[in-house]
């Protein structure tokens, strides 16, 4: 790839303060700038992935969401003003990521990330942040990037709680290893019934963030895999619960990648 394989001046002061970070430098600064992110959602987790994201000049910065501002959502989805109400989500999105890094492209998807269209959107992403609000998503996203073989970040927030891990496809623990199905939906808590602080989205989706720019830096050893980061804002405690992966697992076991093919094959008829 012959696109962004040196720095320009103005490149080299924008993300000088990173460039000087050891773990980074030069050389991953030409990664982030050839490197594509995904963000399915552009809401409480999705606003400040994608802002940090475009600020450390990720060269495609790609937005999966249907939705339009409504008022509600400005507690937490910074990405969004009182001007964007009525706006589609991702338009708006795109604007403000344009205003902050000019360098940045932006790849809008107004539309909901389904088994139907999932494998299409995601394909030829190196790393995908699922900031999704419903568990339907969540799996779905888990396995379409096991399928393809991208790795993502998971995040979760409900009430002063939240909760993140990366997974590797077929390396580490997934999403499934962790929970098989999604839960009953009389157990579900989600954001609109139950509210969360906009603060820990931000939290969550800022480690979410830091975990896509590591990767795609090459900064893999230190990634969250096969460990599950839980947020207690209440009592300001982090805990890290550590996660096996399962042979027998519906995302990532042996009998997963057929099932995969035959559903994802299956929808798309
Ligand atoms: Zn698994």
């Amino acid at each position: 790839m012959a696109k962004n394989t040196r720095l320009s001046t103005d490149q080299i002061e924008r993300y000088s303060r990173q460039i000087l970070v050891p773990d980074l430098g030069g050389k991953s600064q030409i990664h982030l700038m050839q490197s594509r992110v995904l963000i399915i959602g552009a809401g409480g987790l999705g606003s400040p992935a994608a802002l940090y994201l475009a600020a450390a000049g990720i060269g495609t910065v790609g937005i999966v969401d249907p939705d339009s501002v409504e008022l509600s959502n400005l507690q937490r989805q910074i990405l969004h003003a009182t001007r964007d109400i009525g706006r589609a989500k991702t338009e708006s999105a795109a604007e403000k990521l344009h205003e902050l890094n000019p360098d940045v492209e932006v790849e809008t998807y107004p539309v909901r990330f389904e088994s139907s269209n999932a494998a299409e959107i995601a394909a030829g992403y190196d790393f995908i942040v699922d900031g999704s609000d419903n568990f339907e998503t969540k799996f779905l996203v888990n396995d379409v990037a096991i399928g393809l073989g991208i790795a993502f970040s998971h995040g979760g927030i409900v009430r002063l709680q939240g909760q993140t891990m990366t997974v590797l496809p077929r390396k580490t623990a997934c999403y499934r290893c962790l929970f098989d199905m999604p839960p009953p939906p009389e157990e579900i808590l989600n954001c609109q019934q139950s509210g969360v602080l906009g603060a820990v989205a931000g939290t969550i989706g800022t480690i979410q963030a830091t975990e896509a720019i590591k990767y795609v830096a090459g900064l893999e050893d230190g990634l969250l895999t096969d460990r599950l980061l839980t947020y207690d804002a209440r009592l300001m405690k982090f805990h890290t619960v550590e996660i096996n992966r399962r042979s027998q697992c519906s995302g990532c076991g042996q009998k997963a990648a057929l099932a995969l093919q035959d559903r994802l094959s299956s929808d798309r008829v």
